[in-house]
């Protein structure tokens, strides 16, 4: 073996080592497509929206949307306190948390997670690592072909329960329990990263998978086996990617704003309809059917216990309807986003 061959094979034991031991480290969209959906939405507020985010948030949502992963960077000391610590193994997670390493924002995120902390175990392995983590997420089979509280999957602090929480508090009534919300702000830059996440397929709609790499339906049997958990796609690879993570990563040329051409999707995104309410559920059953896409022509296999791969009828046909779908999501999430706090502050 050469020696270049021999360090890559390091360098990929080492990233089969991390995505083993740290299988949801992905966050939705990448920090660049939460710019995006902020940007998105920061040219379609209203007047009165416009000023109600910057009064309250005091960023434009752009520099907002990827708050809920910095986050992610506060830790529990062995004494209960809590604490903001960089990644010494992966420096990148700082790039979209700069704004808000100052003493006052640094506060809010280790008083947000010590908040909302406790009030759940993380699904699906109860270890803890803090409640807030599930707000991204709802793992909806794909058997379904909607948003049902009564579907497994579901929980009272996953996303869709996120999002309507942090409506509350904008509408000026408390946020739904289990949520701890402090006040406007932080319900701002919640939305502002839920959304997003709200249009990632794969951050809603998940496959259950047996030994044969063949779909099982949860709802049929009442219950999820922990064996047929694909946590959001983060056990299955396309190749050597997390098909999660693969899904998370948009496309190269779209870079961190809003473009033209998304600009001009998401202008054209139909309008909600009905009470703001009723939004989040609403938004979470178009991601379920748009999911049925994302899977379609995906062929499951089984490598080993909770881990599978998969591959496409037609790779490039799959890769070029994917890229399709990343597009509109973006676009849909940021008109929503608008629509949401366009309602709110009419
Ligand atoms: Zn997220």
């Amino acid at each position: 073996m050469t020696s270049k061959a021999h360090m890559l094979r390091i360098i990929f034991s080492l990233n089969f080592l991390l995505w083993v031991f740290c299988p949801t480290a992905s966050s939705a969209w990448g920090f660049q497509g939460h710019r995006i959906v902020g940007s998105i939405a920061d040219q379609l507020l209203n007047p009165r929206a416009k000023l109600q985010v910057a009064t309250i948030l005091g960023f434009e949502l752009r520099i907002a949307g990827p708050w809920a992963d910095c986050v992610k960077s506060v830790v529990r000391n062995d004494d209960g306190t809590f604490e903001y610590k960089e990644n010494p193994n992966h420096p990148e997670y700082e790039i979209p948390c700069t704004s808000f390493r100052t003493s006052g924002e640094q506060k809010r995120m280790e008083d947000y997670v010590g908040r909302n902390w406790t009030q759940c175990v993380y699904p699906p392995t109860g270890q803890e690592r803090g409640c807030h983590n599930t707000y991204h997420f709802d793992d909806i089979a794909i058997e379904r072909d909607r948003f049902d509280r009564g579907f497994l999957g579901t929980s009272e602090h996953d996303l869709v329960a996120a999002v309507s929480a942090a409506i509350s508090v904008l509408k000026d009534r408390p946020a739904t329990a289990p949520f701890s919300i402090a006040d406007k702000k932080e319900a701002l830059f919640m939305l502002s990263h839920f959304l997003g996440d709200l249009h990632q397929p794969l951050h809603v709609a998940a496959v259950y998978l047996d030994t044969h790499g063949h779909l099982v339906d949860p709802d049929a049997v009442h219950r999820i086996d922990p064996s047929t958990d694909t946590v959001g796609g983060n056990n299955i690879r396309d190749q050597h990617t997390p098909f999660h993570t693969e899904w998370d990563a948009i496309p190269d040329d779209l870079g961190e704003a809003a473009t033209p051409a998304l600009l001009s999707a998401a202008r054209s995104t139909p309008p909600s309809g009905g009470v703001v309410e009723d939004w989040p559920a609403l938004w979470a059953s178009d991601t379920v059917a748009v999911a049925h896409y994302a899977f379609e022509g995906a062929n499951f296999k089984f490598v080993s216990p909770q881990h599978w791969t998969v591959a496409f009828d037609d790779r490039n046909a799959y890769l070029a309807a994917q890229d399709s779908i990343k597009r509109r999501q973006l676009a849909k999430a940021g008109a929503r986003l608008a629509e949401l706090l366009n309602a709110i502050w009419p």
